[in-house]
């Protein structure tokens, strides 16, 4: 039994990790509440979604080994990217206004305990990144500044953003940065070892996430941690991958039911 070492650094997954349910129909929400008359329902953009996702995935067989799975995640952009091409193309976003996306905030649920341990890494100044596929930071953003917590050099978000002007969305996405598989988590993980090395930090940095996408960059990091029972331990089994049930054991991957699991870590 070996018991890990506390955080020196960490990247935090948003949706399903930090809170309780996916935030993007929230986002999505926020659309429809201004423009009720749009005529493709959301029901749309899911649709197209799923009908590319099954077609690509039927293209697979099972995945065993990393290398299948980084190779399935990297296609898996096309697929992403379908649904995103979908609504910049019919403008679903357009005029809507980022105060209507801060407004959906309050029906987020963050999980237990999540900002008791939040306050002690940002207390604590140890690095923090949120690295999440979600569509826009804005709403994560007036969540962490209603608790207090202002973006600054120890704490970032890191997620792909729709382009604003003077308030308003134009409609489209950003281009500079663009994460919507676990292939491209993979790439900013590393980009965000390089940083931490920069400030000396070569061990004690800690991935945490629920779903597939989190696997691969967890992988990258010193110990990654699993949160729930979302698609991340299913895939772990698939590539057969040990785990710990709880934060003691060998294996640097574990697997928590609750944040306050991580309370010995801060
Ligand atoms: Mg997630």
């Amino acid at each position: 039994m070996s018991s890990l070492p506390k955080i020196k650094a960490i990247v935090l997954d948003w949706d399903d990790t930090i809170t309780n349910k996916d935030t993007i129909s929230l986002v999505a929400e926020a659309a429809y509440l201004t423009k009720p008359e749009f005529p493709q329902p959301w029901s749309h953009f899911s649709e197209v979604y799923y009908s590319n996702y099954k077609l690509y995935t039927s293209n697979w067989g099972e995945r065993t080994t990393f290398k299948d799975e980084l190779e399935f995640q990297k296609g898996l952009k096309q697929v992403e990217l379908s649904s995103v091409n979908e609504y910049v193309g019919l403008q679903l976003f357009k005029d809507i206004s980022t105060k209507s996306l801060e407004d959906q905030s309050s029906k987020v649920e963050i999980k237990p305990n999540f900002f008791q341990i939040f306050q002690k890494l940002y207390d604590n100044k140890i690095p923090i990144i949120l690295l999440s596929c979600n569509w826009t930071s804005i709403i994560m953003d007036k969540i962490f500044k209603d608790h207090g917590f202002e973006q600054h050099e120890h704490f970032k978000i890191i997620t792909n953003e729709f382009e604003v002007e003077q308030g308003i969305l134009t409609g489209q996405v950003l281009e500079n940065v663009s994460i919507r598989t676990g292939a491209d988590k993979v790439e900013h993980v590393h980009k965000i070892l390089q940083d931490l090395r920069k400030l000396g930090i070569n061990d004690g940095v800690y991935y945490i996430g629920d779903s597939s996408t989190d696997v691969l960059p967890m992988l990258e990091t010193d110990y990654g941690i699993v949160i729930g029972d979302g698609s991340a331990t299913k895939t772990l089994q698939r590539l057969n991958i040990n785990y710990d049930e709880g934060i003691k054991g060998d294996s640097k991957i574990k697997h928590i039911k609750n944040w306050n699991e991580l309370n010995e870590l801060v």
